[in-house]
């Protein structure tokens, strides 16, 4: 049959594992598909959402800086996006687009995979947009959220916005937090950064989540590693945003594992939060 088309929208886009990943899954599927990613610069994003409603067309992934600025070209938004106030994912039927956000369940399905306790105290670092998918995805999950930014009054506004309640490092009972979730730039290509510093031991069955994927370990990672926490890095997010994206597209439930694999194949991610 024809072939079908999914591309990711971004400026820039050429250092984006996204098109390892969904190849990779076209392939197990058994799908006949592209995908493409193209630099988009923000001037042209409404004319490429336009593109996205021909035939053929299955959707698009949205990364920096169109997150936001898609909002109002779509025709519908799942609540997730319409929460977080983000779009990572377009799908496209019958000439519609709706807009999905699957950090937010990426994120879960990620920290399931390692057994992170639920329902305990999290504490999220950071408040721009990847803050945003956490808290939503923490909140609905049950967790009571504590949220910690550099700059407060980001972190206070998402609280009053999403939920959870702002912090400072200070003010956060440490030994009673079960889950850590970086969800701030602190780290990124920054061995020796880390968004909490100097490190402050956790609950001992706390689990440390770095959004954070280059480097592999960051120094927050270590850190917990080093005061016998379990920690990791973005990597198993990023892969099940990009499942829960194809599986909206092409309605196949490819195994997370393709995802990975496709990740772990070449070199190592570039950021593309
Ligand atoms: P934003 O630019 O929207 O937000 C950055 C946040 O990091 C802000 O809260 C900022 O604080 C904080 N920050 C930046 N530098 C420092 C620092 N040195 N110390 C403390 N805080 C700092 O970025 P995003 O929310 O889009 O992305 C954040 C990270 O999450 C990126 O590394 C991105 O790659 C990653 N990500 C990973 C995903 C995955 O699938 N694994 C998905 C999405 C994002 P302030 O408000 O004070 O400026």
């Amino acid at each position: 049959c024809a072939v079908q088309h999914a591309f990711l929208f971004a400026d820039p886009a050429a250092h984006s594992r996204s098109p390892e990943m969904h190849r990779a899954a076209f392939a197990h599927a058994g799908i006949s598909g592209e995908y493409t990613a193209r630099r988009v610069p923000p001037a042209e994003l409404p004319a490429a959402v336009v593109g996205l409603r021909q035939p053929g067309v299955l959707g698009a992934n949205l990364s920096l800086p169109h997150k936001t600025a898609a909002l109002s070209l779509l025709d519908d938004l799942t609540p997730a996006a319409r929460a977080i106030g983000a779009v990572n994912t377009v799908i496209h039927r019958g000439g519609r687009l709706t807009g999905d956000n699957t950090d937010a369940p990426g994120l879960l399905a990620a920290l399931a995979d390692v057994d992170a306790p639920t329902g305990g105290l999290s504490v999220v670092l950071g408040a721009g947009g990847a803050a945003r998918a956490a808290v939503y995805a923490l909140v609905s999950a049950g967790h009571t959220v504590m949220i910690v930014n550099r700059t407060h009054a980001r972190a206070q506004a998402l609280a009053a916005e999403l939920g959870g309640r702002a912090a400072w490092p200070e003010t956060v009972p440490w030994s009673a937090v079960t889950l850590l979730v970086n969800a701030s730039s602190a780290g990124l290509d920054a061995p020796d950064e880390s968004p909490l510093s100097p490190f402050v031991p956790l609950e001992a069955r706390a689990v440390v989540y770095d959004m954070v994927y280059r480097p592999a370990e960051t120094r927050l990672m270590r850190e917990a590693r080093a005061a016998g926490l379990r920690a990791e890095n973005g990597l198993g997010m990023l892969a099940h945003q990009a499942r829960l994206a194809f599986r909206a597209w092409t309605g196949a439930d490819v195994p997370v594992g393709v995802f990975l694999g496709a990740l772990a194949g070449g070199r190592m991610p570039q950021p593309e939060g």
